[in-house]
Parts: structure tokens; C-alpha cells; sequence
């Protein structure tokens, strides 16, 4: 390659290679500007008369893990119209007003940032201070999610985590994640959970609300309303886990009386644990026995169990028609129940009937994407040790859940 070619790619694009030397690994890189002339930022006259020299140094991208340090000799142009005689320094492009980085410097410790651990780690090894690691990075995530702001999606999915505890309150805060499921991304996150928190946050500039179809959310009546109100054209459908597990606190409940009462031992490797909450159909005919002993102790328990495996039933049925019929005579059934609890269940399933009877009539969606995000939420919060602005870790979730 000849020795044109080869600054055109080491330089930014209007400098040109004037001398070089290095010091241990770090190149220093002497270099101009040219052209012809340069535009007045005050009055925007064409001017070519030099006034004096300036020298900057910005960083650049390491080469080989050496760092590189530009020497620039800028010009200092006075403007020709008599009645301005500013006198200014011709600007560079790739490196901002008032910058001693340049901005390629800049996306690399942006993808430094996003693939080590801490940020720590990137300070030591590009040998740069904590706030120019800190700023470059939140102002690069900035710059890279403005590029793929959209409208929303046919179909979201939305859900809750805890962020960090208030300082004064000592309360647990909370966020709300909105997913894009059509993107396979995360659309926007919240700080707080309650209606008023949603509707007066960043989401309401977002366009196109009337595109939203689906709205997937657990059983969380907040959501449900707000999804309501926010997206008056979009079916709800809550998500299939959390129907299922509605049921398992009161199962464990009536288990722990059946073995305090009659003494059976507590341990852990008791197989009843883990038999009462599977499906009939993956137990095999032993297991079958020894869980229709253990149900005849307690009344409640039986009835409870089999209300649950019609439960897990209903979600094997192809077709809205038959689910509506299985889910509406499950109910019916219920509400003729003796024990309490089971008639609040009852109540709650009656409530969410429509939404459960939505999952139906889609191709089977569930809320599983949002909890997998979730998941990520809590691993960058344990990275990071925890978050202190709620901005940069909007930007740092959004970032690394596309
Ligand atoms: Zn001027």
C-alpha cells in the first residue's frame, strides 16, 4: 500500500500526514489541514487569509493496543468582510468543538464499555480518565438508540422490575419495561409502576399508539387498565405462566398442614414437593398412587388439585370455542366450592376470563420475551453494582436489549 493510501485510512478525512514518531507503544502523528479556504461561523464569508497557528492534540483510536495522539497544526483564518474581522480557528470534522477526543475515539469506548465487565476496566486499559469513559459512553448509546427510534409495534409485552431502594422513602422502586416483539427489542423503560407514572413519562412521544394490536401483560390490574386507556385498539392477553401459578401458593399452603398434621417427614427430597405441581400426564403410574394417597387427608387440597389439572388442561385445547367452553364450565364448577379460597380464585379467573381466552385466538403468545429481559435488567444491575441515575441505566438497558 503506498504511503498515500495508507494515511488516508490511519487519518481523518481533510488531514493530511505531515511526520511521525512514537514513544514506547503510543504514536504521535504530526498533521495539517488543507483547503482552498474556510467559511466565517459568524457572518459565513469565504476567507483565505491566515492570521496565526494553533497546535491540538486529540486522541484517537489505539492501533494495536498503542494509543495514538494527533498532532494537528490548525490554521487561524481572519475573516475577509471588514465589518466582521473575526478571527477564528478552521474546525476539523470528526472531532467536535471543544473536544480532546475524536469522535471514531469516542464509538470505541463505546464498544470498549459495552463488552468489558465495568467500566473500571476500560479506564486501565485505554488509559483514559473515569468521566471521559463515563460521558463517551451514555453520549454514544444516546447517539446509537436515536438511530432506530420507530413508532410502536403490532406487538408489546409489558412488565415490572425493582431498580433500587429509595434513599428517603426505604422503599423499593420500581420500573416498567415495555418490549417490542415484532423488533425482538426493548421498546422504552419507566421509572415507577402505577398509572400516572406511565402516562406521564417519555412513552406518550412515542407515534403510531393506533398500530399496537397485542398487549401482553401478567395479572396486574394496573396494567391492564393503563393498557386500556393507552391503547384503545389493542386485544389484551394475559400471559399463560402466571394463570397457571395463581393457584400454587395455596397448594403449597394445604400440603405443609397435610404433613404437619399427620407427621410425615419434612424433607426436602420429599417427592410430594415437586409431584403436586406437574401435570398428571408426565406422571407415571407410581407417582399417580402415591399423590392420590396424599390427596385423600385433606378435602380442600383434592379439590384444589384437580381444579388446577383442569387448568393445565384447558391450555392443551386447540381453538378459542373449546378453550371458552373448558375455561367457562371450570368456573362454573368453582364457584360451586365450599372452601373460600378457592371461590377467590374463582373471582380472580373470572375477571381475567377474556384476556386468558385471548391467548387463543393469537399464535400462542406469552409474556416469556419481557421476562428474559428482566432476567438481563437484573445481571447489567448486579455488573454495575447496583445504579445510581435512572437515565443511564435507561440508556444502558435499551443498548444492550436490541
Ligand atoms: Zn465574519
Amino acid at each position: 500500500m503506498s504511503e498515500k493510501r495508507l494515511t488516508q485510512h490511519l487519518l481523518l478525512p481533510e488531514l493530511r500526514f505531515v511526520k511521525h514518531h512514537h514513544r514506547k507503544r503510543n504514536q504521535y502523528i504530526e498533521c495539517i489541514k488543507v483547503s482552498a479556504f474556510e467559511v466565517c461561523p459568524k457572518c459565513a464569508t469565504k476567507s483565505s487569509k491566515v492570521y496565526d497557528h494553533r497546535f491540538v492534540t486529540p486522541r484517537d483510536q489505539p492501533i494495536r493496543n498503542g494509543s495514538v495522539t494527533l498532532k494537528i497544526k490548525k490554521r487561524r483564518f481572519k475573516c475577509q468582510n471588514s465589518y466582521c474581522a473575526k478571527v477564528f480557528t478552521e474546525p476539523v470534522s470528526g472531532i467536535r468543538k471543544g473536544f480532546r477526543t475524536t469522535q471514531r475515539f469516542r464509538s470505541c469506548l463505546r464498544d470498549y464499555s459495552s463488552k468489558y465487565m465495568n467500566l473500571k476496566a476500560v479506564r486501565k486499559d485505554l488509559k483514559v480518565s473515569s468521566s471521559t469513559v463515563y460521558k463517551a459512553f451514555y453520549e454514544q448509546i444516546e447517539l446509537e438508540l436515536r438511530k432506530s427510534a420507530n413508532e410502536w409495534p403490532k406487538t408489546i409485552g409489558i412488565d415490572e422490575h425493582s431498580f433500587n431502594r429509595n434513599v428517603k422513602g426505604h422503599s423499593r422502586e420500581f420500573v416498567t419495561v415495555f418490549v417490542d416483539y415484532t423488533n425482538k427489542r426493548m421498546k422504552e423503560v419507566v421509572l415507577g409502576k402505577s398509572i400516572n407514572d406511565l402516562l406521564n413519562s417519555s412513552i406518550i412521544d412515542i407515534k403510531g399508539r393506533e398500530n399496537v394490536k397485542n398487549v401482553i401483560v401478567d395479572l396486574s390490574p394496573t396494567f391492564r387498565s393503563f393498557a386500556m386507556r393507552f391503547f384503545p385498539k389493542a386485544r389484551l392477553i394475559a400471559d399463560h405462566f402466571h394463570v397457571v401459578k395463581l393457584m400454587h401458593p395455596r397448594l403449597n399452603e394445604l400440603r405443609k398442614t397435610v404433613v404437619d398434621d399427620y407427621q410425615f417427614p419434612k424433607s426436602r427430597k420429599n417427592p410430594i414437593n415437586k409431584l403436586i405441581y406437574k401435570s398428571r400426564r408426565k406422571l407415571r403410574h407410581h407417582q399417580k398412587r402415591v399423590i392420590h394417597e396424599f390427596l385423600k387427608f385433606n378435602d380442600e387440597l383434592r379439590e384444589l388439585y384437580f381444579f388446577q389439572q383442569r387448568l393445565y388442561r384447558i391450555y392443551q385445547v386447540r381453538g378459542y370455542k373449546r378453550a371458552k367452553k373448558a375455561l367457562f364450565s371450570l368456573l362454573d364448577d368453582m364457584a360451586r366450592s365450599k372452601f373460600k379460597k378457592t371461590r377467590s380464585y374463582r373471582q380472580t379467573f373470572f375477571k381475567w376470563r377474556y384476556e386468558i381466552l385471548n391467548y387463543f385466538c393469537t399464535s400462542k403468545l406469552n409474556n416469556g420475551r419481557t421476562e428474559g429481559y428482566n432476567c438481563k435488567a437484573k445481571l447489567i444491575q448486579r455488573c454495575a453494582y447496583g445504579f445510581r441515575s435512572f437515565p443511564n441505566y435507561r440508556l444502558k438497558l435499551l443498548y444492550h436489549c436490541r
